[in-house]
């Protein structure tokens, strides 16, 4: 596995210090009247970092490189399915921590084969139309999941249904966090072996042209699981003889 070497952790400390002034009848900042009585005077922590101010934590595929990634399970037999099929290639599996007690021993068998375990939250919502704690809940509570049956802690998650923005990414970079989205991968849920092969020659092409990274996102328990599992090993062997080095996140 690569995963350290090809993402390099970015690590970056964003400390914010908001102090929070109000100006009264006098003119003179309500926090100094407050000192010169001679009170201690508490800065209150943020619930959240105000978005310009945190540094966002994304990971990419450098270009040339390729990150399968497959979304929503672990579920019965299909997740083991995908495993068998993709051999000695590296994946990162998404995992949705509902699906995990449903299927424990399913992203168990996961990780017994080498792939990275990471997080797709706790009930699958989309982030945008969450505030802070209940975001930070769905990956907590998902990432103790993940901790618990696989015994590594899941340190990137990917918003359901890619909803994400500048406050969820602020959010989730404060907690430590990285945000996982994708640039391939299967045109629709329900699309065809075909047009899945057809997809990703043209998004290998584009990602080649642009010098980007691609990761490709497919699902293991949902949309039209026979097209992918047949497109799969055609799939890897484009790439494969494209010279792609695949790579996983974690
Ligand atoms: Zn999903």
């Amino acid at each position: 596995m690569t995963t350290g070497r090809v993402f390099r952790r970015a690590v970056v400390a964003a400390l914010v210090i908001a102090v929070a002034t109000s100006t009264g009848a006098s003119g003179s900042p309500a926090g100094l009247d407050v000192a010169r009585r001679g009170q201690s005077v508490q800065l209150r922590q943020l619930p959240t970092v105000p978005a310009p101010f945190a540094a966002p934590r994304v990971k990419w595929p450098a270009a040339g490189q390729v990150a399968l990634t497959f979304d929503d399970g672990p579920c019965a037999k299909k997740t083991r399915r995908t495993v068998d099929v993709l051999g000695d290639t590296p994946a990162t599996f998404f995992v949705v921590g509902g699906q995990i007690r449903r299927s424990t021993s399913e992203v168990v068998f996961t990780a017994s084969r080498g792939h990275s375990i990471q997080n797709h939250t706790m009930d699958h919502p989309r982030l945008r139309g969450l505030d802070g704690p209940r975001i930070l809940n769905q990956l907590d509570t998902t990432a103790a999941l993940i901790e618990q049956h696989v015994g590594v802690r899941p340190t990137v998650y990917r918003p359901p249904y890619g909803s994400t923005d500048s406050r969820v990414r602020a959010i989730t970079s404060t907690a430590g966090w990285f945000e996982a989205m994708w640039n391939g991968g299967a045109p629709r849920m329900e699309s065809g072996a075909s047009s899945i092969i057809g997809g990703v020659r043209s998004q290998m092409k584009r990602a080649r042209g642009a010098n980007h990274g691609l990761v490709l996102l497919f699902h293991d328990c949902s949309g039209n699981f026979g097209g992918m599992i047949e497109a799969l090993p055609t799939v890897i062997s484009m790439l494969r003889a494209d010279g792609w080095e695949f790579v996983t996140f974690g």
